[in-house]
């Protein structure tokens, strides 16, 4: 049963010592009373209390790392059904795959694909994650070869082969890097988890036909032979069987607490498509729900670019919208006489007006007002975005410094706030920009003329 933090607390050595990550007992109790930190990472528990604990405070999801150091990619350890909930935390991962028998052009050409691709999007670095390969030439060393290939670029790595032999040469050639061991299954289960022990690596759990009840099964023998850092593939393909069964694994594990199915889950969209527009499709309906991994067959841009962004969308905390930093933005190297317009730090509205105003070729300031973190309606309206904060906002960034003119150009939304501003930034001409942030290059053209 699922103890408070503060019966957690109770149990806890109440020293404060800090050496868990928190800066109090209580700190960390609540954390894992929340399911979001695991016991082990506290030193100081006894044994008993171990015992007590351990299955009140696992996260009912088990956190799995592929890869190492800065190319670690985290899944698992959610607490929630639905994000609004709480949040999400950790995004599934984007793997691309390959065969290892595609001849060295095609291989190196689809590997630099993915390990060069990458897009900026409201200041975050998007990018696939990683690599699965897959042991299709039958060759161990061909195997080998190509994981060998794909260890050098800094992506997670999945070593996808039935043969516990080939898995191996896999294994040494991944040279340490935590790769995902797909698969076990009930033919080849106890081979599979023994390489797993050797070489610490995750190890990927495969069922058959979304049979959750056989899945549970071998799960729980292999890990009760050792090997607890799983991830379930339940062998469901296509819309609704994949739904179906990933949505029953999340109720199992976050509503009964079944630890059996508390794992990650791995899927392949490309298995349940007709084709790669399909895929991306399937691929964002396991974005939504509730995929760990995501391993594609079709690597097309335009499709990618589309699930980073859903990925990023789902995965933002709902309680915290990404933000920039209030403050006086140069945009294009402006100067004193250069126009000065103001936006609230809501990132996604941020880079909309930052862009639009280097798109137009025009360098302006961009004077950003603390709205915590909202847009500007949202923020005028919840009274987080008005004449006082906007002078406050002036005063701050010292504009009166930087700039030769007093003039300010706010957004078309908020023109009813002109007057007031008016009055809070004495000697001023407040203008009105357009509602959206589209207008802004016409808008300062006409502007400029006067
Ligand atoms: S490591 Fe343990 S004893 Fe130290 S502060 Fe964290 S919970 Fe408390």
């Amino acid at each position: 049963m699922a103890l408070s933090g503060l019966a957690i607390y109770k149990m806890l050595p109440q020293t404060n010592c800090k050496e868990c990550g928190f800066p109090t007992c209580l700190a960390f109790s609540m954390k894992l009373a929340a399911r979001q930190v695991e016991l082990s990472a506290c030193p100081h528990v006894s044994e008993e209390t171990k015992t007590q604990l351990d299955s009140a405070s696992a996260p009912p999801i088990r956190l799995i790392s592929l890869g190492k150091d800065g190319h670690k990619l985290e899944v698992g350890n959610e607490t929630v059904i639905f994000r609004h909930e709480k949040t999400f935390y950790h995004q599934p991962g984007l793997i691309y795959r390959l065969a290892d028998s595609l001849d060295d052009q095609e291989f190196t050409h689809r590997l630099d694909q993915v390990a060069d691709y990458g897009v900026e999007r409201v200041g975050m670095d998007l990018r696939p994650d990683g690599v699965a390969v897959q042991d299709s030439s039958g060759s161990a060393d061909t195997f080998a070869a190509r994981v060998g290939q794909v260890a050098g670029k800094g992506l997670a790595i999945i070593l996808m082969s039935s043969d516990p032999a080939t898995m191996e040469a896999g294994l040494k050639a991944a040279q340490g890097k935590e790769p995902l061991i797909y698969a076990a299954d009930s033919g080849n289960w106890q081979p599979m988890a023994d390489l797993a022990k050797k070489y610490g690596a995750p190890l990927a759990v495969l069922g058959a036909g979304g049979d959750l009840e056989a899945l549970a099964a071998l799960a729980e023998q292999v890990a009760g032979y050792g090997v607890e850092n799983l991830v379930l593939d339940p062998g469901a393909r296509g819309w609704s069987d994949s739904l179906g069964a990933l949505t029953r694994m999340r109720r199992a594990a976050i509503k009964k607490n079944f630890r059996p199915l508390g794992y990650p889950v791995i899927t392949f969209p490309g298995e349940g498509s007709e084709d790669p527009r399909e895929e991306a499709m399937l691929a964002s309906q396991f974005i939504d729900r509730y995929a760990s991994l995501i391993v594609m067959d079709d690597f097309e841009p335009a499709a990618l670019y589309s699930l980073l962004t859903l990925r990023q969308n789902i995965y933002t905390d709902p309680q915290k919208p990404i933000q920039v930093t209030p403050g006086l933005y140069e945009i294009g190297d402006p100067k004193g006489d250069s126009p000065l317009l103001v936006t609230t730090n809501f990132s996604l509205t941020y880079f909309s007006v930052a862009g639009e105003v280097e798109g137009s070729g025009r360098p302006a300031w961009l004077l950003v007002a603390d709205s915590e973190g909202m847009s500007v309606l949202t923020a005028w309206a919840a009274g987080k975005f008005d004449a006082e904060r906007i002078a406050k906002a002036v005063k701050a960034a010292e504009v009166p410094d930087k700039i030769s003119h007093k003039s300010i150009v706010i957004p078309g939304f908020v023109a009813s706030i002109s007057g007031d501003l008016e009055e809070e930034l004495a000697g001023w001409q407040i203008l009105v920009g357009p509602r959206e942030a589209i207008g802004i290059p016409s808008y300062l053209r006409q502007l400029a003329k006067g």
